[in-house]
């Protein structure tokens, strides 16, 4: 058996990992990344898919879980979405100075691979644990990762950006299979099989990262140059913050102190929000930039504004709609009950099909000088994600007359949902580095995923209020939700006209203005 599984392994890397080949006309190196991203996705939102019905299904039963309220199980969602993205700058400091992007990429696979064993462990210490391990390991791998991407080419290598495209199709690949696998085993199974199948998805990764690490030849291999001295003084800033965190660890896991999730993830959010402000106000007042990289900077904060206030939305899909999936929708699908988690599949299987048709009318429009700028393709992000919560308006509505609804519903939100992504996330990921200052490019990629870790929180605060009082709570919680985006949506369109990039900084300095990315 071994034999067979080690010459299939062999066959597979004659066919498809030839290491003289190119990847769709890439640096093979990008092969090695696509293939972690996709494994580390797959373990993320198959783990995540479940997440919040397992903390909220009851103690006992066929399937039983912890037993938390709504609220609770929403602001733990937040805070730990908040925590998995926010940590990624950490683990962006800790490649530039201390490890490189290659290594932090393994440690964090590694790392990650432990979260989910842990959480396949049933007991509930271990639930917290594992999350603590996933949102560590995370943090090294998910910025890092992006980082070593844009390593792969040239500085004005015009391959980047659909490099970038190919690494978004690894995500939702990868989140595709983790719904799939995990969702059904964790559903239909028992919760900790969903937990341990994630784990084993980023085992694959890591194999394969380790297998072939070498493909990315230095890209990332390095962390920046420094003095020993300096290197030596971020070591040990290192290795004492890791210890503070490995005892506040074993205090929390024997249950010396407890945290109420609700006004952590409350306080955490203000502490994002003021952290990233703080962050802002530095680079703008402080980092001796240009006035010309003062203005980029300016546009990069209004469209970090708008990717906080979409993900809060967009991240309802683990949270509040999978609890009215859950609880309001008819999942029978031709006699067969479909998993709840299987709804979220709508989002990356629609990724993967509108990603080259959005592209295509990005491509159509510039050649007709027509592209729209970056803050109205935000501002168009945010439409989308405000009508879809109207559609989500009506179906509790229906919810509440019929006591359930069709899956249409949650099939059109999430089509909105993926529209308004495809209009702001690849996009966004490419402006961050474009237009980001020369020298803080890989801070600004932190930003961008605090972005998220922002997004994240407020869907966890919001998906617990408008879920705590069952369909009642819902229809307010919603309405100021599309109130919001459309607000913000419009303000974006405004601002369009006010600023437009100064101009492409990494390019030639002479460069001519340049409207969109
Ligand atoms: N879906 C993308 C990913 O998983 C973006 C998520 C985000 O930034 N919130 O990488």
């Amino acid at each position: 058996m071994e034999g067979l599984l080690y010459n299939s392994w062999d066959i597979i890397n004659l066919y498809i990992m030839n290491e003289k080949a190119t990847f769709f006309g890439h640096p093979i190196g990008l092969r090695t990344l696509f293939l972690t991203e996709m494994w580390e996705r797959m373990s993320y939102y198959g783990m995540r898919g479940i997440m919040v019905l397992f903390m909220t299904a009851g103690l006992t039963g066929i399937n039983p879980g912890l037993n938390f309220s709504a609220a609770e199980a929403n602001a733990i969602y937040g805070a730990y979405i908040g925590l998995v993205y926010f940590m990624v700058v950490p683990g962006g400091w800790l490649a530039d100075n201390i490890f490189g992007h290659q290594k932090a990429v393994l440690a964090g696979a590694l790392i990650i691979t432990l979260g989910h064993f842990t959480l396949a462990i049933p007991i509930t210490q271990t639930f917290f644990l594992g999350l603590l391990f996933i949102i560590l390991g995370t943090g090294l791998l998910k910025g890092n990762i992006s980082t070593i991407v844009g390593r792969l080419y040239e500085d004005n290598d015009s391959m980047r950006d659909s490099g970038y495209t190919i690494f978004y199709m690894s995500i939702n690949i990868g989140s595709v299979l983790g719904f799939l696998i995990c969702g059904g085993l964790g559903e239909k199974l028992g919760w900790h099989w969903g937990f341990g199948a994630a784990g084993f998805g980023m085992a694959f990764g890591a194999y394969q990262f380790i297998k072939f690490r070498h493909l990315l030849g230095d890209a990332g291999a390095k962390p920046n140059d420094m003095s020993i001295a300096s290197r030596t003084k971020y070591k040990n800033i290192f290795y004492i913050a890791s210890l503070v965190l490995a005892i506040l660890i074993i205090l929390l896991f024997f249950g010396f102190f407890s945290i109420d999730p609700v006004s952590f993830a409350e306080s955490y959010a203000y502490f994002l929000i003021i952290i990233a402000g703080l962050y802002f106000v530095f680079l703008f007042v402080f980092a001796g930039l240009t006035p010309a990289e003062k203005k980029n900077l300016l546009l990069l904060f209004f469209l970090f504004l708008g990717a906080a206030a979409f993900w809060s939305g967009f991240d309802q899909s683990g949270g509040s709609l999978t609890l009215f999936a859950r609880d309001f929708t008819n999942l029978d699908f031709f006699g067969y009950l479909l998993p709840v988690s299987y709804i979220n599949l709508i989002n990356p299987i629609f990724v993967v099909i509108f990603a080259p048709i959005f592209a295509g009318i990005w491509t159509n429009l510039a050649l007709k000088n027509l592209d729209p700028s970056l803050p109205i393709k935000f501002a168009i992000g945010l439409f989308f994600m405000s009508i879809s919560f109207i559609v989500m308006i009506y179906a509790v509505e229906a919810a509440m007359t019929y006591g359930q609804v069709g899956i249409q519903w949650l099939l059109i939100t999430y089509l909105l949902h993926t529209w308004g992504e495809l209009a702001l996330s690849p996009i966004g990921l490419s402006a961050f580095s474009r237009y980001s200052p020369k020298k803080y490019t890989g801070q600004m990629f932190g930003l961008w995923f605090t972005a998220s870790a922002i997004g994240g929180v407020l869907a966890g605060l919001l998906g617990g209020e408008a879920t705590n009082e069952g369909l009642e709570s819902m229809s307010p919680i919603f309405s100021f939700m599309i109130t919001y985006y459309l607000v913000i949506g419009v303000f974006l369109l405004a601002l369009a006209f006010f600023i437009k990039p100064a101009k492409d900084l990494k390019e030639a300095p002479d460069e001519k203005m340049t409207s969109s990315n």
